[in-house]
């Protein structure tokens, strides 16, 4: 049975001011109803400034990363999609014909990209609303429905919020700010439209029990009707919805207090020029030019500092060391701190000189990461580092030293290693890190162990 997903996914963009009036974006870190004013409340009379610019170019270099055709050189209407609903007190939300048609992710055709506003927040429970939402602009991306199964459908979205976060440009997804719509059908039954699915997770449930659902009707021989459904993030359920959308519902006009937008195509080219590298293509690049694992790549590039980082110091250490560090270490303690890569306040300086410290052997690799905490948590010189935690690499001396008085104290376990007995060898290695208090690396301790034991077989 042929199964068939698309999904229409809307994005806040990251701009200072909301899309057709100069009211602040930040909504919400402030009281209910404080970013707002007659524009963006839909008052009888007030009139949309122009688009705001960064909101357009913020769309544009999108659809640029998506490989999607910029519709350059002509009219793009704004229009009005009308519906009621209290969040929305004008009757309609402004939204462009498309931007830009005709892109690809990995595969997948995108359809168009479309520039809209923000409806309010409404609470059904106590019945208010908050406007401080209504107006921030939003980037929507219409997909073909290319995809083929919930796993398929969740790889691409993870991918397309990660392209999308690479810009710079939207709000990132885990914020919440992400709503998806998603098209289903089964071969032989109807389409069906899934809507505001909030992250990658809830696309992923909604569209097993969809399928599950529609695989069950049509096995009992039962119609699959085209709907439109809604998705019970509680109980990870889809319902029928009660008001009935269908596109012709929506009268669309263009608004007539809008002029239409044109986009020049040298302002395009100025876009495309400056535009960052898109990760998937990144992510390629990397493989071929540091000789990297697959999936190391895949984790460097999840976010554009940690990539950038990334290349900086591949061209001072060996680059699999970098990315083996990066994939495990890295990432490691960056999660454990609940950190982003965007985040980190250290120099590549001092983080060069933590791998240099490892990759020289200097320090071990355990104690490597235990810099790298303090690296992240309070960024200094990691020599520093090491002094305060007591690291400071045993001299040569010292190590012998320690060695020496190992043996000596435990005659017993050395007299057992030259009888043949191995594990003696990791007793004595215990007691010798032990003494050096962390600070020796396990692995030359065993090295110079077996040499000093050998030497002694040697005499006997
Ligand atoms: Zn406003």
């Amino acid at each position: 049975m042929q199964t068939k997903i698309g999904f229409e996914v809307h994005l806040q963009l990251k701009t200072e001011r909301k899309l057709y009036c100069d009211c602040p974006t930040n909504y919400a870190e402030v009281p209910p109803n404080t970013n707002v004013c007659p524009i963006c409340t839909g008052m009888p009379g007030a009139k949309p400034m122009v688009p705001n610019r960064a909101a357009v170019e913020a769309a544009v270099e999108i659809s640029l990363m998506l490989g999607c055709c910029i519709q350059t050189g002509k009219p793009l209407y704004i229009q009005r999609k009308h519906y009621d609903y209290p969040d929305l007190p004008s009757g309609y939300q402004r939204t462009s014909v498309p931007l830009a048609v005709e892109g690809s992710l990995e595969g997948v055709r995108i359809r168009e990209v479309h520039l809209e506003e923000d409806p309010g927040q409404y609470d059904p429970v106590s019945g208010s609303v908050d406007f401080n939402r209504s107006g921030i602009p939003l980037v929507e991306i219409v997909t073909e429905p290319d995809l083929r199964s919930p796993e398929e459908a969740r790889r691409f979205l993870r991918l397309l919020t990660r392209v999308l976060e690479y810009t710079g440009k939207v709000r990132p997804e885990a914020g919440g700010a992400m709503r998806v719509d998603v098209n289903v059908s089964l071969e032989g039954g109807g389409r069906v439209e899934v809507k505001n699915i909030n992250s990658v997770k809830g696309v992923y449930r909604a569209l097993k029990f969809e399928l599950q659902r529609q695989a069950e009707r049509l096995r009992r021989g039962e119609k699959v009707k085209r709907e439109t459904r809604a998705y019970l993030e509680s109980q990870m359920i889809t319902v029928p919805m009660r008001m009935k959308e269908f596109e012709e519902d929506y009268r669309y006009i263009p608004d007539p207090d809008l002029p239409p937008l044109f986009l020049e195509e040298e302002w395009v080219e100025e876009i495309r020029k400056r535009m960052v590298e898109p990760p998937h293509l990144r992510e390629k690049r990397l493989v071929e030019e540091y000789g990297i694992p697959p999936s190391a790549a895949r984790v460097i590039t999840s976010e554009r500092e940690l990539a950038d980082l990334f290349e900086r110091v591949a061209k001072e250490v060996n680059p699999s060391f970098a990315a083996d560090w990066f994939r495990t270490k890295l990432k490691k303690v960056l999660n454990y701190l609940g950190l982003r890569a965007g985040e980190v306040k250290f120099s590549v300086e001092q983080f060069l000189s933590l791998l240099k410290m490892v990759e020289g052997g200097r320090i071990s690799r355990e104690q490597g990461e235990l810099v790298l905490r303090e690296l992240v948590r309070k960024p200094r010189e990691p020599e520093e580092i090491l002094i305060e935690l007591g690291l400071l690499p045993l001299e040569e001396e010292e190590l012998g030293e320690l060695i020496e008085r190992v043996l000596e104290e435990n005659e017993g376990a050395v007299e057992d290693y030259l009888r043949g007995r191995e594990e003696a060898l990791n007793f004595l290695t215990g007691k010798v890190l032990k003494a050096s208090r962390g600070r020796a690396d396990p692995r030359e301790v065993v090295k110079r162990l077996r040499e000093r034991l050998e030497e002694r077989r040697g005499k006997d």
